[in-house]
């Protein structure tokens, strides 16, 4: 298994390419801006996509989409329906798309990328219907949980305690896990549970 991270949009959203090297397919998760720059990084992996994750609705991580889906039309991409409305979408809101590739996933989803298993977690407080998908030990926490830190609450639909509720979760998962979050540095489980202040919050109550 293989992460690249791009960085991509004017608020360095982490677009994460997730491929499984044996079977040479991949996930693109979150397509936050630069769609031909995502496809581009796609092709010099030598990987074939087969789905994008989305780990919420808000804009500044489907703003590539289009343009992914130009390159690859049959692509299915899952989201939580929590975060989607018809129409135009909106900067917290994603738009549905046709039936050709509008795909839902919900808490204990099971996903595969080839070889790959990914698990769904529903994680609200940042928006509704965000999730955390955990394949092996790495999680892709979106915008949750951030290191050292969490993803605003302050928006309509967030909830701050149940963020806490969602970190506390993530906090209590046994093991170690390598962490990709939705914005800024990747991050490490033991770490989180060490110094970020809003899940040590959360694990305490
Ligand atoms: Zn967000």
């Amino acid at each position: 298994m293989k992460v690249s991270t791009l960085q991509v949009g004017p608020i360095m959203t982490n677009c994460y390419i997730l491929c499984d090297e044996v079977s040479k397919v991949c996930a693109i998760v979150d397509p936050g801006d630069d769609g031909a720059y995502i496809c581009r990084a796609v092709e010099n992996l030598g990987c074939t996509p087969v789905a994008v994750f989305m780990t919420h609705g808000h804009f500044d991580h489907w703003n590539g989409l289009a343009e992914v889906l130009e390159t690859y039309p049959d692509l299915p991409v899952y989201i939580h329906e929590a975060e989607v409305v018809d129409g135009r979408g909106s900067d917290l809101r994603f738009p549905r798309l046709g039936e050709h590739n509008q795909r839902y996933y919900k808490e204990g989803d099971v996903l595969t990328v080839g070889n790959l298993v990914l698990r769904v977690m529903e994680t609200p407080g940042h928006s509704p219907g965000s999730v955390c998908l955990v394949t092996g030990d790495t999680i892709f926490s979106g915008d949750t949980l951030f290191r050292a830190n969490c993803g605003r609450c302050d928006f309509p639909g967030g909830d701050y305690r149940k963020m806490l509720s969602s970190l506390a979760r993530l906090g209590r998962m046994e093991g170690q896990y390598t962490v990709y979050p939705g914005h800024e540095m990747s991050t490490d489980m033991n770490f989180e549970r060490n110094n970020n202040p809003y899940m040590r919050q959360g694990m305490a109550q």
